[in-house]
């Protein structure tokens, strides 16, 4: 169990996409594994926390909500700045929240400090194939020219939820593990050349086996 007091890394993620493609519900359901059928467009959760543990490390993630702000197009950089992680939202049974999907990218790019945000394309409402507008192959085209993963998600059915966490999740931490410890990466090739040095005989060596086979 995760002291929820106690924790020596912290995840700001944020979620933007145009209103009611389902930002809300996606981080409700996440955090309480069920949907609330009774939600209306949301305004209100301001920020969610979740506790996870990964390797010796234990993580808060803070899972901040736009609060309706995008209706306005006021989202405040505060809602950017400092955000290790975004979801970029639309709704597959609407086609002009997946045009906006440039846009959204764009100010994800433009406004987070942190360089190179990992982010994750969302399909959501996926229980509702039936009503698609949005094939599931243009998610995929756009995750591919934007070189960032895709996954289509339910807040309704929970289909991928706690995936698209997860997976943002081991980006974060991969990037500031990294950071963190530029050198890893050098230490492994020195073992890795080491472990060559011992399969591959010297030079002398086999100048020595030449001289006197
Ligand atoms: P936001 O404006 O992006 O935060 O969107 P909300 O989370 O407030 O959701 C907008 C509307 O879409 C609400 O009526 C939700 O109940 C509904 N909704 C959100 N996610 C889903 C989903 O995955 N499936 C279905 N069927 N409805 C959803
Ligand atoms: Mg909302």
């Amino acid at each position: 169990m995760v002291d929820n007091n106690k924790y020596d890394m912290k995840f700001k993620v944020i979620l933007v996409g145009d209103s009611g493609v389902g930002k809300t519900n996606i981080t409700k359901s996440y955090i309480t594994k069920s949907f609330d059928e009774t939600s209306k467009n949301t305004i209100g959760l301001e920020i969610a926390f979740k506790h996870v543990e990964k390797e010796e490390h234990k993580i808060q993630i803070e899972i901040w909500d736009t609060s309706g702000q995008e209706r306005f197009k006021a989202i405040t950089n505060q809602y950017y700045k400092g955000a290790n992680g975004a979801f970029v939202v639309y709704d597959i049974t609407s086609e002009q929240t997946f045009k906006n999907v440039d846009n959204w990218l764009e100010d994800v790019r433009s406004n987070a400090d942190n360089k190179n945000v990992p982010i994750i394309l969302i399909g959501n409402k996926s229980d509702l194939a039936y009503n698609r507008n949005v094939q599931t192959d243009k998610g995929e085209d756009k995750a591919r020219i934007n070189q960032i993963p895709f996954l289509e998600t339910s807040a309704h059915s929970l289909e991928n939820i706690d995936k698209a966490f997860d997976q943002l999740i081991d980006e974060m931490y991969s990037k500031k593990i990294r950071e963190l410890n530029p050198a890893k990466s050098f230490v492994n090739l020195e073992i890795a050349q080491d472990i060559l040095k011992i399969d591959t005989p010297s030079k002398n060596e086999i100048e020595k086996k030449k001289c006197c086979q």
